[in-house]
């Protein structure tokens, strides 16, 4: 702290120590009077993120001692109050506001972002991070509807249209196994000349090879295409799959709920209120679920926090999602391919605010296919708690130009995991800890009594 002590007080700004403060925190104090606009939270927090290292200081210092113009995270006198009071709510573990969400989306830096939403991750999931392995299948790739952001569709007499048999299912099946996968993520395209037998049969067939393998399959998405070509309700829908091997469902199909968004992207396709209506009926059935949103496209800041608003308040009536994973838009071969990807901030940010707004929501998953290894291993300081999972034969993203591998060994997972300063943990669909013996496995605690049993 001496370091700092003289330059400070030469140029007006004392140091003082903050309570609960790991850093020295900086006070322009004569200079905070005269230019009330800049205000003492904004600078506080800038130091207290970035101030782990010593050369950072004098940077830091540099940037405090430059003219207000150049101090890039400063903000306004009323920015800092609303920032101030939703910093409060979080310590106190109070929800945020709609309002609250759209103010951190528009106005909050990043580093501001991740320093709150590591409170609320650690407070839940402590120091773990936690991955499974999983096998991926896309049985076909044949879909009827024309989303914009797809880039995996195919037409029926399309040269990459591609649909698995029996064998082929099962073969996949196998793989898994052997492989020790204790999981298969099953979605794919709404082949329009398939009955829903055969998607029943998707699942028999996989659960008959390997009756362990957990099976995640068909989003909210194509359990609505089987409602509509069956003329059965969900229920009856949600209850033959389950009859069938069904464990769970993944979360996709969700990409933005507002109406005007989803008109846009994917006209066609089940609307937000069916989703919803899906995934209440699936939990009222005891099927667990996960849950999405596609961002990074033509959506806005208050339609990705209505969308997380939404799923707070399904959580609320049911309980029964367990994670949450924002998905990054990849414009590649899309129809939206003028638009940019989002960048590594607005991963991040993304990331952030869903940790801070989805506040009944165990996980936040940093889905390591579609942000990178680098950004998902940044992520689990910003809100992520997982990393998903040793996937391999991804097709839907890398069609749309995800240039990650399509399959991560452990090791790799452990070490991006390590090098993140947390602790790696396998766990299971329903997130339980795996204890395993090669590809054997057997599924232990929950990781809520890890984090509690490490508190
Ligand atoms: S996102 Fe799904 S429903 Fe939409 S076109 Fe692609 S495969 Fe079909």
């Amino acid at each position: 702290m001496d370091t700092f002590v003289l330059p400070t007080e030469c140029h007006d700004f004392s140091m003082n120590p903050v309570p609960g403060a790991r850093h020295p925190v900086v006070f322009p104090s004569q200079w905070l009077l005269e230019n009330p606009q800049w205000t003492r939270r904004t600078i506080e927090c800038r130091l207290l993120v970035n101030s782990a290292a010593t050369p950072r200081y004098s940077l830091l210092l540099s940037a405090l001692l430059s003219p207000a113009p150049n101090f890039t995270f400063a903000m306004s006198a009323d920015h800092a109050r609303q920032l101030a009071a939703i910093e409060d709510k979080v310590l106190a573990g109070d929800r945020l506001s709609f309002d609250d969400g759209v103010f951190l989306d528009e106005h909050v830096d990043v580093l501001t972002l991740g320093r709150l939403a590591n409170v609320v991750r650690e407070r839940k999931n402590g120091n773990l991070a936690c991955y499974n392995t999983n096998i991926h299948l896309n049985p076909t790739n044949v879909c009827v509807y024309r989303c914009t952001f797809c880039a995996f569709r195919a037409d029926l007499k399309a040269e990459r249209a591609y649909t698995f048999t029996d064998e082929m299912i099962r073969e996949r099946a196998l793989e898994a196994k052997s492989q020790g996968a204790t999981e298969i993520h099953v979605v794919g395209g709404l082949h329009h000349q398939k009955p829903f037998e055969w998607y029943v049969d998707v699942v028999r067939n996989i659960h008959e090879a390997v009756p362990e393998l957990h099976i995640k399959a068909w989003t909210g998405v194509e359990i609505n295409w089987f409602s509509f070509i069956t003329k059965k309700p969900y229920r009856w829908v949600l209850e033959q799959l389950i009859d069938a091997g069904l464990g769970s469902m993944p979360g996709g199909g969700a990409e933005i709920f507002d109406e005007e968004v989803r008109s846009q992207i994917c006209e066609h396709k089940a609307d937000s209120q069916h989703w919803i209506d899906i995934h209440r009926e699936a939990h009222t059935l005891g099927l667990r679920s996960n849950a999405t949103m596609l961002y990074g496209h033509v959506e806005q800041a208050r339609h990705r926090i209505d969308h997380l608003c939404r799923l707070r308040e399904l959580q609320d009536e049911t309980g029964g999602f367990q994670t949450f994973i924002p998905l990054a838009f990849h414009p590649e071969n899309t129809g939206l391919d003028h638009i940019p990807k989002p960048s590594g901030l607005m991963d991040l940010k993304t990331i952030a605010i869903s940790r801070l707004m989805l506040d009944n929501f165990d996980h936040i998953k940093a889905y390591w296919i579609m942000l990178g290894e680098k950004t998902a291993q940044i992520a689990l300081s910003f809100g992520a708690d997982d990393l998903d999972g040793t996937v391999v034969h991804e097709l839907i993203y890398h069609d749309a130009g995800a240039k990650t591998p399509e399959g991560l060994t452990v090791e790799q997972i452990h070490q991006l995991i390590r090098e993140a300063g947390r602790e790696p943990v396998e766990r299971d669909t329903l997130y339980r800890q795996v204890i395993r013996n090669g590809a054997d496995w057997t599924a232990g605690a929950p990781l809520s009594a890890m984090v509690a049993a490490s508190a």
